[in-house]
């Protein structure tokens, strides 16, 4: 348990997903999508049918699901039984079923040695809801990133359209909220900043400003 892990959890679109890369770029260590794996499992419940209302058979998938990471021309591919599903777990199809599946706390529990076994050395960088808080209290450096609903659904607006994905503004942005309710206001793991991290409210921040911030945060902290 000596290996460093360094949390950045919040909401969907605060920029978790792009300031976890330069930092694991920066301190050349491991990434953890925890988002991908709940992505890839609500993913798995839709092929197989199994409602996503089912506690009980969504924490047996979650046991038994069959997930690799796999890195390709700097990228990472996620791959479900065997399939590339690297593409299909962002639409926005699969964040909201993820939340509901996530919601089911032995699904959570299902899924955390999964989680806490990218902990190798040379050290982590754990991007998701519950990173400092559940699966990674021990960490050494924890942060919050958040952003104003609006500001997110810009983002992720921005993000979608230049893959080539066409939605609506209005569309995306009550998606959010509403991901973010579930989020913020479930049972289990919810969505708040651990008691120790620092809270960076990216709204007007630019990507470089706030990975400048979190890293001087965990070097003070290494
Ligand atoms: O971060 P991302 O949008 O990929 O996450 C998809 C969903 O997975 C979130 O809305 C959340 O409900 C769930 N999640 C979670 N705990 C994590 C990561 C993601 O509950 N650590």
């Amino acid at each position: 348990q000596n290996v460093p892990v360094v949390t950045i959890d919040g909401p969907s679109g605060s920029g978790k997903g792009t300031l976890c890369q330069k930092l694991a770029q920066h301190y050349q260590w491991q990434l953890l999508d925890s988002g991908a794996i709940y992505r890839v499992l609500a993913l798995a419940a839709l092929h197989h049918e199994v409602a996503l209302d089912n506690e009980e058979a969504l924490s047996l998938l979650a046991a038994h699901l069959d997930v690799r990471f796999e890195a390709k021309d700097g990228n990472t591919l996620v791959i479900l039984e065997g399939e590339d599903v690297s593409l299909e777990i962002r639409k926005e199809t699969a964040g909201n079923a993820a939340s509901k599946v996530a919601a089911f706390p032995r699904v959570r529990e299902a899924l955390l040695r999964r989680q806490r076994a990218f902990r190798e050395a040379p050290g982590l960088i754990a991007d998701g809801r519950d990173m400092g808080t559940v699966v990674f209290v021990d960490a050494p450096a924890k942060i919050f990133l958040d952003a104003s609903a609006a500001e997110r659904a810009q983002r992720r607006y921005n993000q979608l359209q230049e893959k080539g994905f066409s939605v609506s503004f209005d569309h995306l942005l009550s998606e959010i909220e509403e991901r973010d309710h579930r989020d913020r206001n479930r049972s289990v793991a919810p969505l708040v900043p651990a008691q120790d991290a620092l809270v960076i409210d990216s709204t007007s921040l630019s990507i470089e400003e706030v990975v400048k911030m979190s890293i001087d945060y965990i070097d003070s902290k290494l």
